[in-house]
Order: structure tokens, then sequence, then C-alpha cells
């Protein structure tokens, strides 16, 4: 009898601290993890990762084959996601599904479209592995959002990449749905919504500054009118194709760069044709508007030509002042949607200036195009026989 109560006794306090000692482990180390079966274990951690995220708004739960669990919230327009791995039952990062002899590819996609979709301060900055990115999995295309960039001048627009599967095809390592109107992403492309100035420069060509201009324009997803003198033009032929061949555009800044307004009707009209005859023998083109010198214009002027005039409504006046820091900040406080800025291709404060106010202009929310781009963005159909200072949006 004596002995019997002493085995229960032990016996008692044996399953008391085992279940002491278990619930203890299970508390700190997960420890019933073990006893779980794969889905189980897989279930938990969804589970897990659904609670912890219990401020935000969980917008997908899917599996993915039997590779992983996608799962993604948003909150504040922020999105966050997760993969939880349907084998280990942890959560891995997105490389896991990315074929480990494609990983190079990969990169190199990725880094492509970057340099493609932003100018190249913000590209440089945003192609960096040290950058954290999050990976939201959506039906035929990848997202990539960059978080906790540092970039000058920071843009206020939200920096993602936005990359169709058909672009990665053959580097993931799930089954997703391939869109078969897809066409290749090959060009920049405006957006009708942003707010966009033209810039233009007078009184070229003017060689190796001109060129470096339209690389700075090239750098920054920018274009310009360039409106060149005609007695200058067979000199600066190859700055006029590489002008061109970056997608800008040229029109006529008169012959000899003497004011329209005091010139005979005759040679008025024997001038712009010597010019557009130069230009044509150059480029096979004609040149699409005319800018007279100074501005200067009048009703016979108007009349005479058969062309659309482009003047400015805003000008950084930099052939006066030959000052980076003035012509920056000039065009940053002034700036509108819809205005033709004046700049000259001739100074090299200009060049400067450009340089740094492209980026700053970008970061503010701004594209910066040509005037044809301009007229096209803002629903302006432009007329000959008429003087066009700016081209705002009708309300
Ligand atoms: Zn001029």
């Amino acid at each position: 009898m004596f002995m019997k109560n002493a085995w229960l006794k032990g016996f008692f306090l044996a399953f008391f601290f085992l279940t002491l000692s278990f619930a203890y482990l299970k508390e700190k180390t997960n420890f019933t993890g073990i006893l779980l079966t794969k889905e189980e274990r897989v279930d938990k951690k969804v589970n897990d990762i659904i609670k912890e995220n219990q401020d935000k708004m969980l917008e997908v739960q899917k599996k993915f084959d039997d590779k992983f669990v996608y799962l993604e919230f948003l909150k504040d327009d922020v999105v966050y996601s997760y993969y939880v791995n349907t084998t280990s039952g942890e959560i891995t990062d997105f490389s896991f599904y990315i074929r480990p002899e494609k990983q190079e590819d990969f990169n190199k996609k990725i880094t492509e479209l970057l340099y493609l979709k932003y100018p190249v301060f913000i590209a440089d900055a945003l192609n960096n592995e040290t950058v954290k990115k999050t990976y939201q999995i959506r039906e035929n295309e990848l997202v990539i959002y960059f978080n906790d960039v540092t970039i000058e001048p920071m843009p206020t627009e939200k920096l993602f990449l936005t990359v169709n599967y058909n672009e990665i095809k053959d580097c993931l390592d799930f089954t997703f749905l391939l869109d078969s109107e897809y066409q290749n992403e090959d060009g920049y492309v405006y957006d009708p919504n942003k707010k966009t100035v033209a810039l233009t420069f007078d009184d070229g060509p003017s060689g190796e500054k001109t060129n470096q201009i339209v690389s700075l324009l090239e750098q920054n997803k920018a274009h310009a009118t360039f409106f060149m003198v005609g007695n200058k033009m067979n000199y600066g032929a190859s700055t006029i194709q590489n002008v061109l061949a970056k997608g800008n555009e040229i029109g006529s800044h008169s012959y000899s760069h003497t004011s329209m307004k005091r010139q005979k009707k005759a040679n008025l009209l024997a001038d712009e044709e010597k010019t557009h005859e130069i230009y044509r023998n150059i480029t096979g083109q004609e040149l699409l508007f005319t800018r007279p010198p100074y501005g200067a214009i009048n009703s016979t002027v108007k009349e005479s030509l058969d062309t659309i005039f482009i003047t400015w409504n805003l000008d950084t006046e930099d052939w006066l002042h030959r000052d980076k820091e003035y012509i920056v900040n000039y065009v940053l406080e002034n700036v509108h949607d819809g205005d033709i800025i004046l700049m000259h291709d001739s100074y090299d404060s200009t060049v400067n200036a450009v340089a740094e106010l492209l980026p700053k202009l970008y970061a503010e929310g701004y594209q910066v195009v040509s005037v044809s781009e301009l007229a096209k963005i803002t629903n302006h159909p432009l007329e000959k026989h008429t003087i066009y200072r700016s081209l705002k949006r009708s309300q």
C-alpha cells in the first residue's frame, strides 16, 4: 500500500514537471514544430505572420506550386510581402525562387529596366545590392519597390519597377501567367499626367557645348528643342545629327541672327529659305518651327513666313548672368506646367546649370521635353502664322 502510493506520487510529480518544461519549451523555442506535420508547420508560420501584421490589410494569400506561400499586406500605400517556404516552413527571400543559374540574367534585366525607366542619377542609386527591396507578385508582373534609399536630389514620387513576366520568364522558379499581347519595353514614354515643360536652346549649333547638353538631356530622360542659326549649320553638321539622334528637335533661328522686324519681306523670305535649304541638305528633314531672334516679331513677319512661331514665357537670361546658381534658382522658383523655357547652348555656365537643373526638375515631378512633345501632352494642335509663348493645359 505504501509502495503503491509512492509510485503514484512519483508518477504525478514527473508528469507535472514534464508538462511544465514542455510548456516552457513551447513558449521559448517553438519546440512543438517537430511534432507538427509539414503542412501544419507552414500553416502555423502563415498564421503567425498574419497575426504580426494585424495592423495592415491582408491583400493576397496564395500558394505558388508546392514551393511557397505568398503573403501580401498593405498599409498606408506601402506593400509588405512574405514568402513562406513549404518545405522548411520558414520565411525566405524572394531570390530563393529565382533559378540559381539565372540569377545573373535576372539582375542584368532589372538593371536594364531601371536605366530605361529612370534618369541616371536615380537608376545609379537603385541599382545597388544593398538597397532593400520588396517584391510584389502580381498576376502578370513583378513589382519591385525600393525602400529607404537616399538620392540627391530626392524624388517626391514613389520608386518602383514593374517587370512583366515576359521579361524574366526563364528566370523564375514558379508558375505564373504570361501576357500574350506584351510588347518589349524599348523606349521611354512621357506621362501625360505629369507636370511638363519644354526646354529650348537658341543660337547654336555650338559644338562641344551643344553635345554636352545633348548628353545631359539623355541621362535625365529629357528632350529639348534647339533653335539654330542658318549660317552656323554647315559648320555644325555633325552636332545637328547628334541632336536629332537623341530624340531632340530643331527649329530655325534665322539665317544670320538679325532682327526679322527690320528686314524687307523679300530678304526675310530669301534668308529663311536659305536656312531651310542648308538644313534639308544636312538632315533630309524640314525645320519644324521658327523662333525670331530676340523674339522680335510683327504682323508682317507673322504673315510672310509659312511657319509656326515659338517664343518663350520663362527667360533665364543665361546670356546675361553666366551664373549656374542664378539660372538653377530662377527656373526652380518660377517654373510651372506648360512653360517654354529659354536658354542658350553657348555658355559653360548654361551647361553646368542644365546638369544641376534636370535632376532637380525631375525630383520635383517635372518632365522636360521638346516643344512638339509638350504640345502633344497639353493637347495643342500647333498652327502656322501663330505665335506660341507657352503651352498650358486648358482647365
Ligand atoms: Zn538668339
